[in-house]
């Protein structure tokens, strides 16, 4: 990784599949972690109102009182009340539970209801080097938002059958959100996930999606591991729970191309 001369503003990533199980929450995770360890200040912004981001760093969505919800519906709001660090030097965590699902209905009569989450993060970017939002599986107004507030957008994609169904309606709403609210958006690329090197079947996958995207997909692969379930409930990331492992090296590896791509800018 390059040198740490260059400080915030944050560079703001969603990840973003409309598609469940895909490892989105994973990627965001221990992206963060492995950004985190390389120095970075890292924010990790829980948008999905299931709350598996918090949980997969050891918090329980249930019992918090404040979340990002506040910070998003609650004018004056300051974001200190609602952050939480991490037991990750260096990442903050913006929380969510399911008091998130009803921002999706009350944003609607919102003036500028898709820009809501930008307003909100905006007295943050100058605290971080990395801002990551973790969106739910969905297009809808939420997602929108984290489109809006972000620089760019990182795509997982699972190496199974239909993996690239679906996707040439993300690649529209992506550019939705570009034509119409937030020119700076960028696609930053493609993540290959639970790539399985055994089966022909992964590689072929893996093959159609290098096809299709090209230089839009990063080199880093992330394999399939049921270390990342585990990781799931120790709550911590894979850098920290099993620092030597094949894993924990794949997200070492995409947090350097993502600030490789970021110098290149
Ligand atoms: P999403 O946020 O897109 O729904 P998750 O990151 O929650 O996806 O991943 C879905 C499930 O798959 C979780 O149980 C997670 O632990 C598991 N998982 C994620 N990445 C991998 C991987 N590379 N190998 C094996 N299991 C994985
Ligand atoms: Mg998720």
């Amino acid at each position: 990784p390059g040198p740490l001369s260059e400080r915030g503003p944050a560079k703001v990533i969603a990840m973003c599949n409309q598609k469940g199980g895909v490892g989105k929450t994973t990627s965001a995770i221990n992206l963060g972690a492995a950004l985190a360890e390389y120095g970075r200040r890292v924010l990790l912004v829980d948008f999905d109102p299931q709350g598996a981001l918090s949980v997969g760093l050891g918090v329980n969505p249930m019992e918090l009182d404040l979340t990002v919800y506040n910070l998003l519906m609650e004018r004056g709001m300051a974001p200190d009340e609602v952050l939480l660090k991490t037991a990750v030097a260096g990442m903050d965590l913006l929380p969510s539970n399911i008091d998130l699902s009803a921002a999706e209905v009350q944003l609607v009569s919102e003036v500028a209801r898709e820009s809501t989450l930008q307003r909100a993060l905006q007295p943050l970017l100058s605290d971080y080097d990395f801002i990551i939002i973790d969106c739910q599986p969905s297009l809808g107004l939420l997602t929108v938002n984290a489109l809006t507030a972000a620089h760019k957008v990182i795509v997982p994609l699972e190496c199974e059958f239909f993996a690239l169904r679906g996707v040439a309606l993300l690649t529209e709403t992506i550019e939705k959100v570009q034509e119409r609210l937030n020119p700076e958006l960028r696609l930053d690329g493609i993540l290959a996930t639970m790539y399985d090197s055994r089966t022909v079947h992964s590689r072929e996958v893996l093959a159609r999606v290098v096809e299709a995207f090209d230089d839009n997909v990063y080199h880093t692969v992330i394999g399939r591991t049921v270390r990342f379930p585990e990781t799931t409930v120790a709550g911590e990331p894979i850098t920290t729970y099993a620092s030597n492992s094949v894993g924990a090296a794949a997200y070492r590896q995409l947090a350097r191309e993502v600030l490789a791509r970021c110098h290149a800018e």
